[in-house]
């Protein structure tokens, strides 16, 4: 069996402390891999400039003429993380390149992960996810967040792998199949467990970031956390109807109580109640006038169908 072309994607927004680093160590693991024969020659880096701001492309093309197999796509503004990774896969898609794994930039995942990976898919798996199994060097606010986010994915039926961010590999034949998900919004971690085929998972520690700093503040996080939801599941539009079905129980319930109270001669002041039902039903109607108007936000997203990214120059093929 002849080895196999591995191609590494990294997305790189605003990376210039950490790629040169980054790109020696994983120059190094490709060579190793070559040599004991687990991947061709031929296998290469493939970065995906999401639109930085910083000299990251210039860089990129520095690295691509010390190494040689070192390339890279430019995207003509910042379209997000998801973005670069679809980019880089697409890219990949249907050409010579049989094994693609995805790594952030700043090598917070493991590289020797990859080693293990480039293993288990040469037995013939097909995709193969890399999971955290310590993320003490994550801050207790990220690891939090991040905990309580895959709880409520998990509770809405969400089928996502918890502690897998975009670190995997997959074969062509995935990133063939991975091609017919056409959607705007991608939440790639959603995505990928509803593709089937042979899986597996790799255990790893995540370590600090090497240099620079997030690229995914909060604002972000949440923006993300909330299209994961959305894009999978409808149950919070479920959820609200059924809080509108038990208020409104409530309310004629209550309604009979007055009428036959009235009935019977009886008036009451009425006033505190009157406002805390004003105050709660304007709440509960304008959440849920803001679930709704959130997909039918994703709807008008999803029909202008617009491009997801937009390439401006690339370096290799
Ligand atoms: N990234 C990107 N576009 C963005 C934000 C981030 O391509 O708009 C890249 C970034 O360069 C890195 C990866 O996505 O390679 C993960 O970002 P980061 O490490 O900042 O996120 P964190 O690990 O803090 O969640
Ligand atoms: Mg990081």
């Amino acid at each position: 069996m002849a080895a196999k072309k591995l191609a590494i994607v990294l997305p790189a927004y605003n990376e210039k402390e950490v790629i040169e680093k980054t790109t020696a160590e994983l120059h190094k693991l490709l060579n190793e891999m070559v040599l004991s024969d687990k991947i061709s020659a031929e296998s290469f880096i493939l970065y995906v400039d999401d639109g930085s701001k910083d000299n990251t492309w210039a860089l990129v093309n520095a690295l691509n003429e010390k190494y040689g197999n070192v390339f890279g796509l430019r995207f003509s503004a910042n379209f997000g993380h998801q973005n670069a990774l679809i980019a880089g896969m697409t890219h990949l898609t249907d050409t010579d390149v049989d094994y693609v794994v995805t790594i952030d930039a700043d090598l917070q995942d493991d590289p020797q992960a990859i080693v293990e990976m480039v293993d288990l898919a040469n037995q013939g798996k097909d995709i193969i996810y890399g999971v955290r199994n310590d993320r003490t060097s994550d801050t207790f606010f990220k690891r939090f967040t991040a905990q309580s986010f895959y709880k409520v994915m998990s509770a809405l039926g969400v089928n996502s792998i918890p502690n897998h961010a975009d670190f995997r590999l997959v074969n062509q034949k995935v990133l063939r199949a991975f091609s017919a998900y056409q959607e705007r919004e991608m939440f790639l971690r959603g995505i990928f467990p509803l593709i089937g085929f042979n899986e597996a998972k790799v255990y790893y520690a995540r370590a600090e970031r090497e240099a620079g700093e997030t690229k995914y503040p909060l604002r972000k996080m949440i923006k993300f956390a909330a299209t994961g939801i959305t894009s999978f599941s409808i149950s919070p539009i479920t959820f609200v109807r059924n809080v509108g079905l038990g208020i409104f129980g409530i309310s004629i319930l209550s309604l009979i109580y007055i009428v036959i109270g009235w009935a019977f001669g009886r008036t009451s002041a009425g006033w505190p109640t009157l406002m805390v039902s004003i105050w709660m039903l304007g709440g509960l109607q304008l959440v849920a006038i803001g679930i709704i108007g959130e997909y039918i936000g994703k709807i008008f997203l999803e029909v202008k169908h617009r491009p997801r990214y937009i390439i401006a120059e690339k370096i290799g093929e």
